[in-house]
């Protein structure tokens, strides 16, 4: 019958369709299953790059790079809270997982340098396009062309298993066929993390309240609750990583260095009210509480020069900008009369050495270079770290630290690759690798049971 297989695969991210590609070239039955309408998760919307050390692609380029230095770098970023044998995992798989990609198709052969790593590492399809959309193309296309079963708005709602506790299917809601059983001998849960659910966000760490997120709306975390139902274990759920300036605009990150190099914060009232470079804590709490919710970013051409990055932000069509600060309130609905006068003040304070308003301990420069230029920015989350715990082979584990036979994890859903912080360009690694590993092994499962 259709609804039997040998694996089931739940959530169409990269981590879902590397284990449904990496579980059929294994020689298992596949069908993957995912609640949104639309495949790619939050994969898709990954602008960073792709990890990996000791690859040709750094090798062509004479770049220097070890395994245990991404090892190193991955830990300490950490904060030395992982996993070692699931970093392990990851690092040693690195190469191999990139290598895998580009036999399927993938372009990335660019290398660049993300935060926290000691080499350029990231790897990225040349000319600038975005790594995730790219690989959930390369992942997609190869689905398609092995004929995998994909069912979208299907969600998974429960875990079978038999007497004896082996996974057996799972019971899935398909928008037009409601309740199914799908029976196989494997499951993996590929489902993301939960950065767009709030609640559960603020339950575990209450700074979090009322933050927007940067992720897609499937990143719910019900696929949490379905391992948990199973009898798995959770691991590091508390460790989410957040961030005070999201643009509103472009749900992009928007590095403290702008902060730090001179911008100001201000309300749409033109006004500033806070210390600009307090802790990333505080700094969120005082833009919640103003109007909108939300805050500006002011700075002029002089901080744009002094930061490369700024200039990326402008590309993504995410800062407004204009000759004067009048002009640039009309433009984001700003009071432009007090954004001048605030400015105006901030600059005695520059001249001054002092910050007598909010105590701003470094006061780089003065902003009296035309342009000027806005970014709205929101306090937001963007990564959950934690999730369920899983073995160097991807197979889920109880409280008892047992694998439960049959069930297996790969990606954000999981914990303990990255500890308290995820690195940029661990993720899109994560996923491949993780998912690859998680795929083979249900396949191999499947056949013996
Ligand atoms: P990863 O990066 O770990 O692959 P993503 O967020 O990219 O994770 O993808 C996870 C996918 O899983 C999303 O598309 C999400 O909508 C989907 N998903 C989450 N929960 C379920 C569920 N219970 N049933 C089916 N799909 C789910």
């Amino acid at each position: 019958p259709r609804d039997t297989v040998d694996v089931v695969v739940v959530g169409s991210g990269g981590a879902g369709f590397s284990a449904s590609v990496a579980a059929h070239d294994k020689g298992a039955s596949v069908i993957l299953i995912e609640k949104e309408p639309v495949i790619g998760g939050n994969a898709k919307l990954a602008a960073g790059g792709m990890n990996a050390a000791w690859t040709d692609q750094q090798k062509a380029k004479g770049i220097e790079d070890s395994v245990d230095s991404m090892r190193k770098d991955t830990m300490k970023g950490g904060r030395e809270l992982n996993d070692p044998a699931l970093v392990d995992v990851l690092v040693t798989h690195s190469k191999g997982s990139v290598d895998w990609m580009t036999a399927m198709g993938a372009d990335l052969n660019d290398v660049g340098r993300m935060g926290g790593a000691s080499a350029n590492r990231s790897h990225r399809p040349t000319g600038g396009a975005g790594v995730g959309a790219h690989v959930i193309q390369v992942l997609y296309d190869n689905a398609i062309k092995r004929d995998i079963d994909m069912r979208m708005n299907t969600r998974g709602i429960e875990i079978l298993k038999d007497d004896s506790g082996k996974v057996k299917g799972l019971l899935v809601k398909g928008m037009y066929k409601g309740y199914y059983w799908i029976k196989a001998d494997a499951v993996i849960l590929a489902t993301g993390g939960f950065a767009k659910n709030n609640d559960r966000v603020s339950k575990l760490d209450p700074k979090l309240k009322g933050f927007i997120s940067t992720n897609q709306p499937g990143a719910t975390g019900d696929g949490i609750d379905v391992a948990a139902n199973a009898g798995a274990a959770m691991q590091d759920l508390q460790y989410i990583q957040a961030h005070p300036t999201l643009s509103v605009k472009g749900g992009v990150m928007v590095t403290e260095a702008v902060r730090g190099n001179g911008a100001i914060l201000v309300n749409r009232e033109g006004k500033r009210f806070v210390n600009e470079i307090t802790t990333r804590d505080k700094a969120s709490a005082a833009i919640l509480e103003q109007t909108g919710k939300s805050a500006y970013l002011i700075f002029d051409d002089s901080v744009r020069k002094s930061l490369k990055k700024i200039d990326k932000y402008i590309g993504l069509g995410v800062v407004p900008t204009a000759d004067t600060l009048v002009n640039l309130g009309k433009l984001e609905n700003i009071d432009g009369k007090a954004l001048t006068e605030t400015v105006a003040r901030y600059n005695t304070l520059v001249t001054s050495g002092k910050d007598t308003d909010f105590g701003r301990p470094n006061l780089p420069r003065a902003l009296n270079e035309g342009n000027y230029y806005a970014i709205e920015v929101t306090p937001g989350v963007h990564h959950t770290m934690g999730g369920v715990k899983i073995d160097s082979k991807a197979e889920i584990m109880n409280a008892k630290q047992q694998v439960i036979p049959g069930l297996y994890g790969a990606g954000e859903v999981t914990g303990g690759v990255h500890g308290a912080n995820r690195l940029g360009g661990n993720a899109i690694s994560d996923i491949i690798t993780f998912g690859r590993v998680a795929g083979e092994e249900a396949a191999t499962y499947s056949k013996k049971n």
